[in-house]
């Protein structure tokens, strides 16, 4: 029953600081234009995709919707010897000269205003504080509600709105600080988490497991074959997926691929890096909240089977407001406790009633 399990949402106002804006004045114009770009077609508002109404469309929901057994805490700022386990010195330095300032860091997308610095050790902090809470026995799961959002930070180098590897980070700490030997990162953001398979490419202590669209869609990496090298060769685990997929496809690869290369790697923590811009009505990966509910069921049956329940999530992307909020009000209410909600079947109704339109509307010898 949804209530029946504890969980800590994490989040705090300083990560609301992070405001780019791709019209601002101190920035190129090509920015502008690389988001009219990436926007063409979506119904986002703002100039910057990645902007504080994502968290407050979010919070705003919970408050008005709450959901039983979840409670809430602030996060403190990531250190820099905590950064420095993922990202190189020199880009740590890079990132710390930009405090206060206006700037554009990438080729692609990422931006920062004078509050984003803060706001994005506030980002990898509250991931680390939901491993901690997970990992201290102090709620069943916590969900870190991060942003700027990670999975596309490199180690030295911003990507895709992403400043630090907030999962990255917190999978480094676990390891270093909390005892844990081997942490699954499972990143079911619509965007291949470039970053996280960086960093961890060539480690046997971390496996990531990625579904997403798959290249040439952003960012272009995520393929079949790789599989990580070295010591890590096989704990990347990456199911690229056409953009119209959908939950019953999503499932599978959870069910068929994720479940048995966990029962494998054994982890002692499971960390997913949650996106939602694969619903239907943010980038298409077609998952629906139902979807999103299911696949939470999956990776805490795995949690509870592998890793005595550890399971902490954090937020990545998610661009659609109204499928933010509620996509993550889905998986709240299964981490609280709620029955697995049978993932819809998209796309058969409207078949059912396209069937139903040819068979009436003519003179009825379609039969
Ligand atoms: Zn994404």
């Amino acid at each position: 029953m949804i209530g029946d399990r504890s969980v800590i949402v994490i989040h705090d106002e300083r990560m609301l600081n992070h405001q780019p804006d791709a019209k601002d004045p101190y920035l190129p114009g090509r920015l502008e234009r690389r988001v009219r770009e990436i926007l063409n077609g979506l119904a986002v508002q703002w100039n910057y995709p990645e902007h504080p109404g994502r968290l407050r469309a979010i919070l705003e929901l919970l408050k008005a919707e709450p959901v039983p057994g979840t409670g809430s805490r602030s996060a403190e700022a990531a250190t820099h010897e905590q950064l420095a386990r993922v990202h190189g010195t020199a880009y740590l330095h890079e990132i710390e000269r930009l405090r206060g300032k206006h700037a554009w860091l990438d080729v692609d997308t990422t931006a920062v205003s004078p509050g984003s610095v803060e706001a994005a050790e506030v980002a990898a902090g509250a991931a680390i504080a939901a491993v901690e809470i997970v990992c201290r026995g102090e709620a069943d799961s916590a969900f870190a509600l991060c942003r700027p959002p990670g999975h596309h930070a490199e180690p030295v180098r911003a990507r895709g709105f992403c400043l630090f590897n907030n999962a990255a980070v917190a999978a480094a700490h676990a390891r270093e600080a909390l005892g844990c030997e081997r942490v699954l990162i499972v990143d079911w953001d619509a965007h291949h988490g470039n970053g996280t398979q960086d960093i961890f490419w060539a480690s046997p202590d971390v496996m990531l497991f990625d579904t997403h669209r798959a290249a040439p869609f952003y960012p272009g990496s995520g393929h079949l074959e790789d599989v990580g090298a070295g010591l890590g060769e096989g704990t990347i685990v990456n199911v690229p997926l056409p953009g119209g997929a959908g939950d019953a496809a999503m499932l599978n690869a959870f069910r068929n691929i994720l479940v048995p290369a966990a029962e494998w790697f054994k982890p002692d923590l499971i960390l997913v890096s949650a996106g939602f811009d694969a619903h239907r009505l943010d980038l298409c990966l077609n998952v629906s909240y139902e979807g999103f509910g299911a696949m939470t069921a999956v990776v805490q049956e795995l949690a509870d089977r592998l890793c005595q329940g550890r399971l902490a999530l954090v937020l990545e992307g998610g661009y659609h407001l109204e499928a933010l909020a509620r996509g993550v009000r889905s998986v709240l209410q299964v981490l609280a406790g709620g029955e697995a909600p049978a993932p819809s079947e998209i796309g058969i109704q409207e078949v059912a009633e396209a069937a139903e339109y040819h068979r009436t509307a003519f003179t009825g010898d379609f039969d």
